[in-house]
């Protein structure tokens, strides 16, 4: 049969069995042959500038022989390192979520899942590796990624907050109120110390800073902390018309232009902050399959749905090494240990 004649075949399926489909394409074709150049593209990416320490960052490290892993039935030769400067040995997996890892080929087929958005146990049954273990691998993709940040904004910067109730969920033991089922409601009407503030700020090459800045309303000091570094008086910033973004605005000489929620101005031209209430809406949207998350783990969540905005959920070969290459660029030490314990602090 000809590749044309199996197209026209699957076109005809119906969407279920498309799906169906689809899960199993993910399940097969993802294979040992794709980690090889991930690992290429890892290892080049990390040496840009010579051959560069893990643990000190010296650029004064030579190669030191090679280790075998068993990665499914194939053994992998790799690449071990060691720094002149601290004496000490790395790879190129060294505090990367793929350390210690024997099943390289299955990350891939996780990552498939991540940008699919698929539930633990729907990728558990895909992949074949226990759903608890797929959670902390999650989290360790997630926690490499969340240290992604960009420099600074260029131009018109259109900011504003969204709120998510606080939740201790996952926890055994909810101290202080009655535990809500599937997200819930607050007891508080407006806006209380049960929500947690994220903050979206995105300029119009949509460089995007979301991440939580704490519980209640948005403080000046905060918010100066959050985006300080990456706004001078060369930008212009679109907010609503909560008063910490005036008294921010005018403290840095920074010009602003305030929009209210409910006023019938909402555009002044190129001002306006409708792609950032927009990437509010898809980010809600997308979060809704959570059923809640821990708020100690939201920023991990939004820096996931930054991800796969920005790569507008396209999943193919690219964006999957795209994805997983970046989490090995940043250093984690997140253990199963550490990630467990790991209680909700603004940063
Ligand atoms: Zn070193």
């Amino acid at each position: 049969m000809a590749l044309k004649d199996i197209i026209k075949e699957i076109q005809q399926l119906n969407d279920a069995d498309q799906l169906r489909l689809k899960d199993f394409f993910i399940k097969s074709i993802v294979s040992y042959s794709a980690s090889g150049p991930i690992f290429k593209e890892i290892s080049e990416q990390k040496h840009k500038d010579g051959y560069t320490c893990t643990h000190c960052h010296s650029t004064n490290a030579v190669r030191f022989g090679k280790y075998r892993i068993k990665a499914g039935a194939k053994v992998i030769e790799r690449q071990r390192y060691r720094c002149k400067d601290c004496g000490k040995t790395f790879t190129d997996v060294t505090n990367t979520p793929l350390k210690g890892s024997h099943l390289p080929h299955k990350w891939l087929d996780f990552i498939h899942c991540m940008i699919e958005g698929y539930s633990l146990r729907k990728a558990s049954e895909l992949i074949g590796v226990h759903h608890v273990t797929l959670f902390y691998w999650r989290h360790k993709v997630l926690s490499a990624l969340k240290q992604m940040e960009i420099d600074h904004f260029s131009g018109i910067v259109e900011m504003d907050e969204t709120y998510f109730l606080y939740s201790e969920k996952g926890k055994r033991k909810i101290t202080g109120r009655k535990a809500r089922t599937r997200g819930g409601a607050s007891r508080f009407r407006g806006i209380s110390k049960e929500q947690v503030c994220v903050l979206v700020a995105r300029d119009r090459q949509k460089q995007t800073y979301s991440k939580v800045l704490g519980q209640g309303r948005i403080v000046k000091s905060k918010l100066d902390q959050a985006i300080g570094s990456k706004v001078s008086v060369t930008n212009t910033l679109c907010t609503d018309a909560w008063r910490a973004f005036k008294a921010y605005a005018k403290e840095k000489g920074i010009e602003h232009y305030p929009f209210k929620s409910d006023g019938k101005e909402r555009v002044k031209g190129l001002y306006h902050i409708q792609n950032v209430n927009n990437y509010h809406s898809r980010l809600k949207g997308w979060m809704n399959r959570f059923n809640g998350v821990a708020t100690k783990y939201l920023d991990h969540y939004l820096s996931w749905f930054l991800f796969l905005d920005t790569i507008r959920f396209r999943n193919d070969s690219t964006t999957v090494s795209k994805m997983i290459v970046e989490s090995c660029l940043y250093p984690t030490v997140a253990t199963y240990g550490k990630l467990r314990l790991s209680t909700f602090k603004v940063s």
